[in-house]
């Protein structure tokens, strides 16, 4: 086997885990492909990078493509005392590309960092650690590392400001603390990848943090169906449990105390029953007054905000979908909503809810919490909209309720309440069939054909499928309404 680099995104894997590192880096097509969401946050990362090589004018940008040729431009272009973007830095075994490189001094450099987040986290910190390590290692004389964040403060007003847009932050004594041993951890890592066999890495809280490993699905195959790690309520005691060697929630011993929710889905995994409490499904059912407005939000949040008076990452609603019910015997009438082209679309979705949402009956919406936190927003935005937000907060149901009290529980939802498991254990419909299906992937692609360069085909196509994603998701609630009144009979 060849003496294999460390990269900085593989020492970061090897930190999370020795197993994981072996594996991306000698059976690469164990690790699933990166999903659209993932991509979508990889490409918001480049966007963000590029606005902050605005921050260094006179920089130059070093083309990537070729890893060799990148190495030895980086290295010509020292002489030059410019900052530097994607500087690639190859010192032995170990290789990094430094977002930023700026001259300070003589002959002294600063590291600056780009994140599209609006935090610092450990792992930044970790991240630029490495790429001190291998900077000084070849020669570099660093005097700052600095992290650039999201300000997510910045409000938008004509073209982005990248001196608003970013906060930089001198995280130097930092990256000193936590480099005390990087040597060693470098060379552990580089030992894991000298050898042939891979790592055997239990698993553990690592599979989580600092991310979700992508290779779950394999490690974690051996668990039962209802494992333990399907439990409500945290991590802390589904790895307590799984440390004493309970694996399937129905094996939980009877001396272990267990919360109500936990209990019942102990009883609904044993037994295969459904829970259903009658009685308080009822008291619910009594706050639905007709007519009924079943209403579901889409929101898109971007780090480079694109209308003005907005921030960045704030949840910008483009779509919504309303089903109203009028009466018992009534047919549900739809209307739904969907942003055209690339102007501001909340006026224009106030003043549609306006017209439709009407002066009685309840607004139902599931975790009606992120509906009203959307009209708050619109509101805030608009503020002639003020008195009419007071009459409609009034009127919000959450049809969340009965699931998050647990007055009905199927074992089939595992440890979620989202409707995207309780409709189908509910009524057995579901999302399966829609290439949207969830709330982050009806975001990204309607980012996409919002700012990218999509075909008029391709964004008749996103459109339609927005259109039946956030239409099941209101007409769902009628059939989740409907199957509790029949179950509370
Ligand atoms: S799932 Fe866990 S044990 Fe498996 S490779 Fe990932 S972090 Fe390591």
């Amino acid at each position: 086997m060849p003496s294999q680099l460390l990269t900085k995104s593989q020492y970061l894997a090897g930190l999370q885990c020795r197993k994981y590192l072996w594996i991306q880096v000698y059976e690469p097509e164990q690790v699933p492909q990166t999903d659209t969401v993932t991509q979508y946050v990889f490409d918001q990362g480049h966007l963000v990078g590029e606005y902050a090589k605005r921050l260094y004018p006179g920089g130059i940008d070093i083309p990537q493509d070729d890893f060799t040729e990148n190495i030895v431009t980086t290295k010509k272009l020292f002489a030059e005392r410019r900052p530097l973007f994607e500087a690639g830095i190859l010192a032995g075994r170990i290789y990094c590309r430094v977002d930023i490189l700026n001259p300070v001094n003589e002959n002294e450099w600063d590291i600056i960092e780009i994140k599209s987040g609006t935090s610092i986290k450990d792992v930044h910190i970790d991240d630029v650690s490495f790429q001190k390590y291998c900077c000084e290692k070849a020669g570099l004389k660093i005097k700052t590392c600095k992290l650039g964040f999201i300000n997510n403060q910045y409000v938008k007003n004509g073209e982005i400001d990248p001196q608003e847009l970013f906060v930089l932050e001198d995280i130097s004594a930092r990256v000193e603390e936590v480099s005390e041993s990087i040597e060693e951890r470098v060379a552990d890592l580089l030992e894991v990848l000298s050898n042939k066999v891979c790592p055997d890495t239990a698993i553990g809280r690592h599979c989580l943090a600092p991310y979700e490993c992508p290779l779950q699905v394999e490690c974690w195959g051996f668990l039962p169906e209802n494992s333990i790690f399907d439990l409500r309520g945290g991590k802390t005691k589904q790895f307590s449990l799984y440390e004493q060697g309970i694996l399937s929630i129905k094996d939980i011993p009877g001396h272990i105390p267990l919360s109500r929710q936990q209990k019942i889905q102990k009883e609904c995994v044993s037994t295969g029953k459904v829970h259903v409490e009658k009685d308080e499904i009822r008291q619910f059912l009594k706050k639905l007054k007709y007519p009924l407005y079943y209403l579901d939000f889409e929101t898109f949040g971007q780090a480079i905000p694109i209308y003005d008076g907005t921030r960045p990452y704030q949840d910008i609603p483009f779509q919504f979908s309303l089903h109203v019910v009028e009466s018992e015997e009534s047919q549900p009438l739809h209307h739904s909503f969907l942003a055209q082209g690339t102007e501001d679309p909340r006026p224009q979705i106030l003043h549609e809810l306006k017209s439709l949402l009407g002066f009685e009956g309840s607004i139902i919406a599931y975790c009606s919490g992120f509906e009203e936190g959307v009209l708050k927003g619109l509101v805030e935005a608009f503020p002639q909209y003020t008195a009419w937000l007071k009459g409609i907060l009034t009127r919000m149901v959450d049809l969340l309720s009965p699931f998050a009290n647990f007055h009905y529980y199927n074992a089939s939802q595992k440890d979620t309440v989202s409707l995207k498991k309780v409709l189908p254990a509910v009524s057995g419909r579901g999302y399966e069939e829609m290439t949207i299906g969830a709330g982050m992937d009806a975001s990204v692609a309607f980012a996409r054909i919002a700012c990218g360069n999509a075909t008029e085909e391709e964004i008749a196509k996103v459109r339609a499928d927005l259109l039946n994603y956030c239409r099941l998701d209101t007409e769902g609630m009628i059939w989740v309404a409907d199957e509790l009144r029949r179950l509370s009979n």
